[in-house]
């Protein structure tokens, strides 16, 4: 296999090159034709080479690509923050920009912590997060993250993170027990937590309101988040909800957490809010965590060279724009519905198909050995990764994860195409 100098995800595989992408399709330089059924790892939203974000991009290009956000502000970085506050839960009232997911989580870490420093609370500073989760790469990301194997070569370098149950009901939920006994188990193990670690301690509680990447499109029982909440509130913590995989649409409606009822403290989003144009990921906050920071130090300790990158904004704020005028939500809620129910007749009562989950065009089916037990396959057999060898070869792009590690019990398989596929792609 030809090997380049890029430091490739597998350093034994250069994998084959994108030369195009149109649609839900994206070709590569031997002419095979891939259909984009993941998103890549559901960031297409608005699929590839849509002419009114290019043409946004270019706009904004020809205008100005760059001017540092030490020195200047430019309107379309502030379109898109009053876009999104606008369609925000409530209160939110600021937006930090980035470029990417991870990014997005260390700044919602950091700027949770000054909040409290600035509060005269300076003995907060521990995050509680969930043992089935995926916060990202960089340093304090990966700390809070739920991934075992992904955190042990870098343990040393890494915060100490109490984690919880994740609200899992296809593995977690015994059969004696009911849905509402089980979330109310969740809730007594999270507040059990808090107090273990000493409620003056903690800054915060960090999930995914549909697990992504460690879960395949895991959506929470009724009532959890509100419990969360709830839970939060009684032990004055912030509540900081990753909707970088789950985020900007891809459940059916703009923020995954509006289908819980429920406002976060902090919001982060990346992925589908460029749609891939850009790379952009943004931080939503509460009005009242920042307007702590402006009557007190003046400024949010932190900043990166890119934040605010007009061309990134251009992109974000036009895939956001389309989505509104195309009416994409409604279709993700249709197109969803359709896919789930297509899912169930062909794989239903498939042997090794434990759960097929999710939420708009977020879905997740969970593989199994044994159907009756649940039982997983073994890690070492690493199914996933045959999996998506052979969906590549058959032209399909799916975003297998797998292997029985911490909180990632099992093999699963997400779907997440882009809002404009088709009933027949
Ligand atoms: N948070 C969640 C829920 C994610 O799924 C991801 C990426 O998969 C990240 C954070 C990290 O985002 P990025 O890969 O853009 O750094």
């Amino acid at each position: 296999m030809l090997m380049t100098h890029i430091i490739h995800r597998s350093l034994r595989q250069t994998p084959p090159f994108a030369v195009g992408a149109s649609g839900v399709t994206v070709y590569d330089s031997a002419g095979n034709a891939y259909l984009d059924a993941s998103g890549g790892a559901a960031v297409s939203s608005l699929g590839h080479g849509h002419p009114d974000v290019i043409a946004a991009m270019h706009r904004q290009i020809d205008r100005c690509a760059y001017a540092h956000t030490a020195f200047f502000t430019t309107e379309v970085a502030e379109e898109l923050a009053d876009t999104l506050v606008a369609r925000a839960p409530a209160g939110i009232g600021a937006v930090y920009l980035v470029s990417g997911g991870s990014e997005a989580m260390e700044t919602a870490l950091k700027l949770a912590r000054q909040y409290f420093v600035e509060g005269g609370e300076e003995g907060r500073s521990l995050f509680i997060a969930r043992r089935q989760s995926y916060h990202g790469n960089t340093l304090g990301a990966l700390a809070v993250g739920g991934n075992e194997w992904r955190r042990k070569p870098f343990a040393p370098l890494l915060m100490e993170v109490p984690r919880v149950a994740p609200c899992y009901e296809y593995r977690d939920r015994r059969d004696n027990q009911s849905v509402d006994e089980y979330t109310a188990a969740l809730l007594d193990e999270l507040e059990t937590a808090i107090i273990k670690a000493g409620p003056d301690k903690v800054i915060g509680f960090v999930a995914e309101p549909v697990v992504g990447a460690t879960g395949g499109a895991i959506p929470p029982t009724p009532g959890y988040f509100k419990g969360v909440r709830e839970i939060c509130d009684r032990h004055g913590i912030l509540f900081i909800a990753d909707e970088v995989m789950c985020g900007m649409g891809r459940t059916g409606t703009l923020f995954a957490i509006e289908q819980d009822g429920v406002a976060p403290d902090i919001i982060t989003v990346a992925k589908g809010l460029g749609g891939g144009y850009q790379p952009i990921g943004a931080v939503l906050a509460q009005g009242a965590i920042v307007e702590r920071l402006r009557q007190g130090s003046g400024s949010f300790l932190h900043g990166h060279t890119y934040i605010g990158h007009p061309v990134a904004a251009a992109a974000a704020l036009a895939v956001q724009q389309v989505i509104e005028r195309d009416g994409l939500q409604q279709q993700v809620q249709r197109r969803g519905a359709t896919l789930k129910r297509m899912l169930g007749d062909v794989f239903g009562k498939h042997e090794h198909v434990g759960d097929i989950r999710g939420r708009g065009l977020f879905l997740g089916i969970e593989l199994v050995r044994d159907r009756a037990t649940k039982e997983p396959f073994a890690p070492e057999r690493k199914l996933h990764a045959a999996i998506k060898a052979e969906a590549m070869a058959r032209g399909l792009m799916v975003y297998p994860m797998g292997g029985t590690i911490d909180g990632q019990r099992g093999d699963h398989i997400l779907l997440a195409p882009p809002f404009i596929v088709s009933a027949s792609e």
